[in-house]
């Protein structure tokens, strides 16, 4: 099923876009939790990390390097949140996998 982060893949909806390549996308969340929240998200439509298969471990292992690689380029490489939720009772919200960077303010509290 076709998620808002799919048209935005496509196009279809707008987004602050602030990194792509072949194999992802990144854009401002629309409703951020820091100074910096950023969305990381697979062009691949895997809903849920838990519906991640064993071939899509470059694609897990490329959407690390490219948040390390964002986050050099809005200058925070030094300090910055990697969040994922993986299901409803987690908290997800929008079924197509995605990181939050988070960044640009103190996180002294573990996950909550
Ligand atoms: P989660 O609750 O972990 O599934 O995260 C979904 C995130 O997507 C939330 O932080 C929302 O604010 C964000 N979000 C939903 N729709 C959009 C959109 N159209 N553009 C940017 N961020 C969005």
């Amino acid at each position: 099923m076709t998620t808002i982060f799919g048209k935005i893949i496509k196009r279809e909806a707008p987004a602050d876009i602030v990194y792509e390549d072949d194999l992802c996308l990144a854009f401002r969340d629309i409703n951020p939790h820091a100074p910096i929240h950023v969305l990381l998200i697979p062009k691949k439509a895997i809903a849920r990390l838990a519906d991640a298969q064993p071939e899509d471990q470059a694609l897990l292992g490329h959407l690390l390097l490219a948040a390390n690689k964002i986050a050099r380029q809005l200058g925070v490489e030094g300090a910055y949140r990697i969040v994922i939720s993986n299901g409803a009772d987690a908290g997800q919200t929008v079924f197509h996998l995605h990181l939050h960077i988070l960044a640009g303010r103190r996180f002294r509290e573990r996950p909550s």
